[in-house]
């Protein structure tokens, strides 16, 4: 990467010079001009392809475990690695540690490989960041004074947002959660009553970095559990992404891990969760349900699959919700003011819906039977469709 290398060396004369002028310190080599991470790739590139090999230069604090996550400018397309497991969702590229190089001690680096095909042009990406803290940034727009020196370690990026986090949007990793209950911009909440549902901090089981949300969640409503935030619903727009990873399947009876207070119907949930084993929606006030629960209705949703990480996403425009998993339409989970028979012709049934959400809560309520646990990872409320990634 040797452009990369150009510029930082570029911007540090730069720094150093301006650092001369203004003659407050001496010494233009100290700690605070350091990268939190250092992320050096080199191309050997052919027609259509080329292996990429990474090294990683942690600064920071030791990691135990990581996820570096890059987007390619291109259409770069990756096929195989080695020492990392490396995925792609559309431009966006995750490479995970394997258990032999899981800690980078500070100063220390990792390297892995990738060979990728590419169209057109193959840029390098510029965005790489470490556990969600941007690399190869020798002006972190965060905290500590030039008076420290060194190690404020642990969490100092955290304000910076994800990679890919849309303008204006409000997207947390749970990265910057360093206790064992989420706190900061979530809260716990137990509508009504308080059981033996729980939410903790998992640095065990991550989408993206180290850490979730994982909530185990129990049986019978007031053992429900909810992880609230404020954040972007409502002002900011009604478009909500976030991944979900569960180790039971959806049951028969009636369960909820989405509710959100709808100031517009006198502050009953409109709800996301399950019901026959399938995904629904459903609103508290009336206890319709979207799509309608019989089979036909039913078969126009879809399962939550288990074990595995799922990119939900929906939007309300108006009148309008609209639902998506892993970036396919769920059609059963769409209303769209003209009613479906067995999708959404109950959900019409009350003239003039137009949901006014005022929080977003994640976790799990069951109105029946139905144990569950659950991580959740990579929120995201934005005023226009996220995607995943
Ligand atoms: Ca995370």
């Amino acid at each position: 990467m040797r452009w990369k290398t150009s510029g930082a060396l570029i911007l540090a004369l730069l720094t150093t010079a301006a650092t001369a002028t203004a003659g407050i310190i001496a010494n233009p080599v100290h700690a605070a001009d350091a990268p939190a991470c250092a992320v050096d790739l080199q191309v050997d590139q052919w027609s259509n392809g080329f292996v990429g090999r990474v090294t990683v230069t942690n600064n920071a604090a030791p990691v135990d475990g990581w996820a570096l996550v890059w987007t390619f400018p291109g259409d770069q397309r990756v096929t195989s690695s080695w020492s990392a497991g490396v995925t792609q969702s559309g431009k966006v590229v995750t490479a995970r540690n394997q258990d032999f190089n899981r800690t980078i001690a500070t100063g220390a680096s990792v390297q892995f490989g990738f060979q990728a095909t590419f169209q057109g042009s193959n840029d390098k990406p510029a965005d790489f960041t470490l556990n969600g803290v941007r690399c190869n940034d020798t002006n972190p727009p965060t905290t500590t004074t030039t008076t420290t020196t060194t190690t404020t370690t642990t969490t100092t990026t955290t304000s910076n947002p994800p990679a890919g986090c849309p303008s204006g949007a409000f997207c947390d990793g749970f990265e910057n959660q360093t206790g064992s209950t989420p706190a900061g911009d979530w809260s716990l909440n137990f509508p009504n009553c308080q059981g033996t549902g729980t939410a903790t901090v998992d640095r065990s089981v991550a989408h993206s970095g180290t850490r979730s949300v994982r909530v185990d969640g129990r049986g019978g409503y007031c053992n429900h559990v909810f992880l609230a935030t404020t954040k972007g619903i409502g002002t900011s727009g009604q478009y909500v992404r976030f991944y979900v990873r569960h180790t039971t399947a959806l049951p028969e009876s009636h369960v909820a891990f989405v509710a959100m207070k709808d100031t517009a119907d006198g502050g009953k949930d409109l709800r996301m969760g399950g019901q026959n084993r399938a995904l629904q929606w459903n609103r508290e006030s009336d206890d319709a349900t979207l799509p309608e629960q019989s089979p036909a209705g039913v078969a126009q949703s879809v399962p939550l699959a288990v074990n595995q990480w799922a990119c939900v996403e929906f939007g309300i425009t108006g009148s309008e919700l609209r639902t998506w998993l892993n970036g396919t339409e769920v059609q059963g989970l769409h209303a769209d003011g003209v009613p479906t028979p067995d999708v959404d012709a109950q959900w019409l049934r009350r003239g003039g819906w137009r949901p006014a959400p005022a929080n977003l809560r994640l976790g799990w309520e069951s109105y029946g039977g139905g144990d569950d646990t659950l991580w959740f990872d990579d929120v995201v409320l934005s005023s226009s469709r996220i995607g995943c990634s």
